[in-house]
């Protein structure tokens, strides 16, 4: 009967050791997650914070920014100055 005892006391703490590694595991890839989506909302409110604010202060700086960017990605100039305007 002992043994039986020891047996399922064993078993209980692996299946609680188990429990205690799946949930810490899953609020690690919560939390990792939660975080690292707030990190990246928080930058990128502040991206266009900044850009707004450099759009009012510095406009052809800005002008000149989105044509760069657009060249970049192969626009034409045409399609640039499209883009300066929107
Ligand atoms: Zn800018």
């Amino acid at each position: 009967m002992a043994g039986v005892s020891v047996f399922w006391m064993g078993r209980d703490k692996v299946i609680l050791a188990g429990i205690v590694q799946i949930t810490a595991g899953t609020l690690a890839i919560f939390f990792g997650s939660y975080i690292s989506t707030k990190a990246q909302k928080h930058f990128f409110e502040d991206q266009i914070a900044r850009e707004r604010r450099e759009i009012d202060e510095l406009p052809e700086k800005e002008k000149q920014e989105i044509r760069y960017i657009f060249s970049e990605l192969s626009f034409n100039r045409e399609e640039r100055e499209i883009a300066v305007k929107i």
